[in-house]
């Protein structure tokens, strides 16, 4: 099969389960009344995207509140209620960030329940997400090692660890969530490609880094109108990515000021092309996600291009959600379909 598709891997949470189009909501719930709800949703984001025709599927984040402290706070060393306020990504917005305390352990699994449930619940092909070494020190503060390098091989170990559980519990495949790549090329090249390939190193899975210009929130939307009219972060990236152990790089194309040329960078790598804009609630055709993906095919052969979402869609309307998700089922099929009844075809822009 041409274009298999997945999605970078949040989607909205039910109403009765959290807050609803907020990107860190409160849970509705406690205790086991909590971790049912939680399942229930789950099964609702993997039927969605078993009916839209998703092939890689995901547990729609559905049992996390940040994607971030998630992991990272169940870990020694970090110390999630000691919380101070500061700027990342550069300082494009202030968080609160929780506190590297101690040496950083892997010391029980972390996500081994919510995939154990969402590989009962399907028979797709099961991804799981998990926050990069690189965006994780960029999201703490870090009163123990003092060095973000040091600090993130920590991380590195510890996301091993918990790949190598997961896959014996039955994933597919992996993505780790490096959107921090975007903004720190100097580290991307010194040592964030090294952290990478240290969380997969032997691990026997389908490995992906999604590198994104974030959700689509108002101080997101902000920095995007300074970038100008044609945005160079993956050029910069691109050519260390193809280096790496990595098998797929997930990236933002729809709606975007990204040259597709940057695709040509890519090296051997496949990857994983945004052809859903989660920036807006207007939903896709399938014609213009097939747009999208013959645009990827001008610098990429056919055997190498999958399909997502530009970022998460976790603050989204979730009828909104849904229909991108139907649309980019459909458009990957579209575009399938035009390709192998006339593989000269150009499916065109417009
Ligand atoms: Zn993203």
């Amino acid at each position: 099969m041409l274009f298999p598709t997945t999605i970078a891997g949040s989607l909205p949470k039910p109403g009765w389960l959290a807050e609803p189009e907020r990107l860190w909501p409160e849970w509705r719930l406690a205790g086991p009344e909590l971790r049912e709800a939680q399942c229930d949703a789950t099964r609702i984001a993997l039927f969605e995207q078993e009916r839209a025709g998703i092939d890689l599927v995901t547990d729609g984040e559905q049992s996390r509140r940040h994607f971030v402290h998630g992991f990272a706070g169940a870990l020694d060393g970090v110390d999630l209620a000691k919380i101070a306020r500061r700027g990342i990504r550069d300082n494009r917005y202030d968080a609160d960030c929780p506190t590297i305390v101690g040496d950083v352990r892997r010391t029980t699994p972390v996500h081994a329940d919510e995939m154990h449930f969402a590989r009962e619940a399907t028979r797709r092909r099961l991804k799981i997400t998990i926050p990069g070494p690189m965006t994780i020190v960029d999201t703490l503060n870090d009163d123990y090692y003092r060095d973000r390098k040091k600090a993130a091989f920590a991380f590195a170990r510890a996301i091993r660890e918990e790949i190598e559980d997961l896959v014996a519990l039955g994933i597919d495949a992996v993505q780790i969530d490096e959107p921090a790549f975007n903004v720190y090329f100097d580290e991307v090249e010194d040592w964030g490609v090294a952290a990478l390939d240290a969380c997969i190193e032997g691990v026997r899975c389908e490995t992906i880094v999604h590198v994104c210009y974030g959700y689509g929130v108002d101080a997101n939307v902000k920095w995007k109108t300074k970038l100008g009219e044609e945005w160079d972060q993956y050029a910069h990236i691109f050519p260390f990515l193809a280096q790496s152990k990595i098998d797929v790089v997930s990236m933002e194309m729809a709606g975007s000021h990204v040259p597709p040329r940057v695709l040509g960078l890519l090296g051997e790598k496949k990857a994983a092309v945004g052809v859903i804009d989660v920036a807006t609630d207007r939903v896709e055709t399938s014609e213009e996600v097939a747009a999208t993906i013959e645009l990827a095919r001008q610098y990429l052969p056919d055997e190498r291009i999958m399909c997502s979402t530009n970022c998460g869609m976790a603050p989204m309307r979730r009828d909104v959600a849904y229909a991108k998700l139907r649309a980019l089922g459909a458009g990957a099929r579209l575009a399938e379909a035009f390709v192998s009844h006339a593989p000269g075809f150009q499916i065109g822009t417009r």
